[in-house]
């Protein structure tokens, strides 16, 4: 992690006005990345098949003037690439061979939420999840009982497992080796009336035992968004995002006025200190964006890459790292 680059400021207040989820014992220096005040909407995603996503957001956004269609088209991106192996259509199935998905959205306007866990044969659950949230009184449906629902409200019954997963899928039984086969699209939302919604979807960790049901559509785990501070989503492996809330972390940090990218840090540095695990192997990457458009992400080892778009710009950016050598005795900052 470049950690040079970043200054950060040693005081033992934080900004008041959150929950005091925790004392990181700093605040950055508000020198991350944003948006200039004009470029709304801001879309920011994992992944660089976020770009695409991204970009289909700031089409419909321009369209239709609304966030949440904006962010639900965004995600049917990558849900109806079957060379995409971590979201919708071509996902890595379970260790049963059925593709199993899980995804969610959410609106800071009014808190409100839906999301959809081992929803099967469903092209795209970020739709289900959007139906969940406007049609029902409920936030979460699952398994068959989400399926029933979707093909209840007219969704068509779909084949998600394609030839390639399936022959893919028939050699990994055979070997039984787990690989490290897993990815999300989160995207982050924000408009020009500061209006907040973020949505998550996925196929989860590949070949995972039938039923697991990860991070992503658990809201305040692989999602979250706060109209009054900002969104996060999640990426990666959902069993070391779930267990601390991560999302809601982020949202919370932000509260406290840590700038996103920040946010992002000491969340993985909280969930570091507490995991045994050397931070690297935790496999986790968060994005995030404030209500003052400013946005950024981090990840465990290396980082990873994630996409931003506002009109006029679309980019795949490389988040910070954070790694053990970045992780004091408590979880705070080395330097
Ligand atoms: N978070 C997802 C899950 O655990 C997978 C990923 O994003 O890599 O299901």
């Amino acid at each position: 992690m470049n950690l040079s680059r970043r200054r950060f400021i040693h005081t033992t207040a934080l900004a008041a006005g959150g929950i005091a989820v925790s004392s990181p014992g700093y605040a950055a220096m508000s020198e991350g990345l944003s948006a200039p005040e004009a470029a709304r909407p801001l879309f920011v995603a994992t992944w660089p098949f976020g770009q695409p996503a991204n970009e289909r957001s700031l089409e419909v956004f321009a369209g239709s003037g609304s966030l949440l269609d904006a962010v639900e088209e965004g995600i049917k991106v990558p849900e109806a690439d079957p060379d995409n192996a971590s979201v919708g259509l071509g996902g890595i199935p379970n260790a049963d061979g059925a593709v199993q998905l899980d995804a969610c959205i959410m609106d800071g306007e009014g808190q409100r939420a839906g999301s959809v866990a081992a929803l099967e044969g469903i092209l795209h659950p970020i739709s289900v999840a959007r139906r969940v949230m406007d049609d029902t009184k409920h936030v979460m449906l699952a398994g068959e009982g989400a399926r029933q629902f979707a093909l209840a409200q007219g969704f068509a019954s779909v084949d998600l497992l394609t030839d390639q997963r399936r022959g893919e899928w028939e050699q990994w039984r055979e070997k039984q080796h787990q690989p490290d086969n897993h990815d999300t699209i989160a995207l982050v939302g924000l408009d020009a009336d500061g209006r907040l919604a973020g949505g998550c979807s996925t196929s989860g960790w590949g070949y995972k035992l039938p039923g697991r049901v990860g991070d992503s559509p658990i809201i305040g785990s692989g999602l979250y968004v706060d109209a009054q501070v900002g969104a996060a989503g999640a990426t990666g492996l959902g069993e070391n995002v779930m267990r601390y809330c991560a999302s809601f972390l982020i949202v919370e940090y932000m509260r406290q006025g840590l700038h996103p990218e920040d946010a992002c840090l000491e969340t993985i540095r909280r969930i570091a200190a507490a995991d045994p695990r050397p931070a690297e192997d935790l496999a986790i990457n968060f994005v995030a964006l404030d209500k003052q458009g400013r946005y950024g992400a981090a990840g465990t080892g290396q980082g990873f890459e994630y996409a931003v778009a506002y009109p006029g710009y679309s980019e795949v950016l490389q988040s910070t790292g954070v790694s053990n050598a970045d992780i004091g005795p408590e979880g705070g900052n080395r330097r």
